[in-house]
């Protein structure tokens, strides 16, 4: 099996809105695997399909302690049905934002609707950091980035940096 790559900033297929996924074949149950292999290698708490440059609604998650037994979750076609509270997530990161950290602003609880891998429907009530990884996976899907909720200022630093690394 062939190793996914992890797109980056500043690629602009991450700007990209995903579309939903109708058919769960056998083909999106190898992508998902895929998936599972790069976040596990990264790692990463989560992974959004766009980020393997797949522009479809699915995303990956695993927000089990290090150490302990691994217990991977999809979710495909989500939507975050109502959000409450207010969370700050500290020192976010995304493996398409390497080498970047900022605290982001989140709700602290919300409701995803969405289907399983297997296509059964599935309602997700989220709190706390689970809450906190959904919405940064859901936000991918939209073509959004995390440093999009950072200030101004703050991405501008990062973008310099990456500018600069990018042409030595
Ligand atoms: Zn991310």
């Amino acid at each position: 099996m062939n190793k996914l790559n992890i797109l980056t900033y500043p690629d602009k297929f991450l700007n990209r809105p995903t579309q939903p996924l109708d058919n769960i074949d056998g083909k999106v149950q190898e992508m998902i695997d895929k998936m599972a292999l790069a976040m596990y290698d990264a790692p990463g708490v989560g992974l959004a399909a766009i980020q393997v440059g797949w522009d479809k609604s699915l995303l990956i998650y695993d927000v089990s302690p290090r150490d302990e037994s691994r217990s991977l979750n999809v979710l495909i076609n989500p939507k975050i049905i109502t959000k409450e509270g207010e969370i700050v997530s500290e020192s976010e990161g995304c493996l398409s934002v390497p080498d970047f950290r900022a605290d982001v602003k989140r709700y602290s609880s919300i409701l995803v609707k969405g289907v399983d891998r297997e296509g059964r429907p599935l309602e997700l009530e989220a709190d706390g950091m689970l809450a906190i990884v959904l919405q940064h996976e859901i936000d991918h899907l939209k073509g959004k980035l995390f440093i999009d909720h950072v200030s101004a200022l703050k991405r501008q630093m990062y973008v310099r940096r990456i500018k600069k690394k990018l042409r030595s």
